[in-house]
């Protein structure tokens, strides 16, 4: 028995293609140039993709005969990075749509406020240096937190939510002492991000609220910077082992073997460093 692996160049698809429909007819039309009408797609067994229009070829019904699929015999495999950008996102789900929105624009308000070197400067000197509930020896390691700023907020890359998120939640003790000046001459903020974080400033509940939605997506996306870390790692290092490594171990990112035998379901229930 002779077993042949080949990898067909279905790559250039993705190349100023709009749709999924259009994917389709060019897939179609490369494959019947590369062999007998229905013999490349009856052999196929696997079709990586990312989750964008070209994974809807997993599920593309046979242009003959619609109750059957077009590549009967697939396993469609997802690129991880996309998959967990869309599980990142999906989170906002869990609460109604008023809920997260006004979250948001709390998460995004307080995000740039803390971005600009002179809002962090003022918030130091007036409700560090200048307030008379925190002892005074405390001031100076207190003050020295705020040496970095806030990183930006990139509403379509969870990565970053999970900078600010870490930023913010490691500082939340002292969001206490914000007042609503805080807020007075800073252009940035859109009249609704404004509004959103003065209620947060003046409403314990809506503190509450936020602070209790920031810890949970704290952990969540703690949850997939870990899967998306293991991800970009190897098999065969160690993760200290791994940084020291020049040049890079040639495995990094490849994970096929451990996830076809079940790893991305540990990583459902189990926190994935190793
Ligand atoms: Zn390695």
């Amino acid at each position: 028995m002779k077993v042949e692996s080949r990898l067909l160049p279905l790559q250039i698809l993705g190349k100023q293609a709009a749709n999924t429909a259009y994917k389709a007819k060019a897939c179609e039309r490369m494959l019947v140039l590369e062999s007998e009408n229905g013999v490349a797609q009856e052999r196929i067994r696997s079709l990586m993709s990312d989750m964008g229009t070209e994974s809807g070829l997993w599920a593309l019904p046979s242009f003959d005969d619609p109750a059957k699929k077009y590549f009967p015999f697939v396993l469609p495999l997802a690129d991880i990075d996309h998959g967990l950008h869309h599980c990142m996102e999906e989170t906002e789900f869990a609460y109604n749509h008023t809920t997260w929105s006004t979250y948001f624009k709390q998460l995004n308000g307080l995000a740039k406020l803390f971005a600009r070197r002179e809002t962090v400067d003022r918030f130091i000197k007036f409700q560090i240096w200048e307030n008379t509930r925190i002892p005074g020896e405390a001031k100076q390691s207190l003050a020295s937190m705020f040496k970095t700023t806030c990183p930006s907020l990139c509403p379509h890359r969870w990565m970053y939510e999970f900078e600010v998120l870490h930023w913010l939640c490691e500082r939340e003790s002292f969001f206490k002492y914000l007042e609503p000046n805080i807020l007075s001459g800073d252009s940035d903020l859109s009249q609704d991000e404004g509004n959103a974080l003065k209620r947060l400033i003046e409403d314990p509940t809506a503190s509450a609220r936020f602070w209790g939605m920031a810890w949970v997506e704290l952990q969540l996306h703690r949850w997939g910077f870990g899967v998306y870390d293991w991800a970009h790692r190897c098999p065969c290092h160690t993760k200290a082992e791994n940084k020291l490594l020049k040049p890079p171990c040639p495995w990094n990112g490849r994970r096929l073997m451990e996830i076809s035998a079940g790893k991305l379901q540990a990583c459902f229930f189990l926190s994935v460093h190793s």
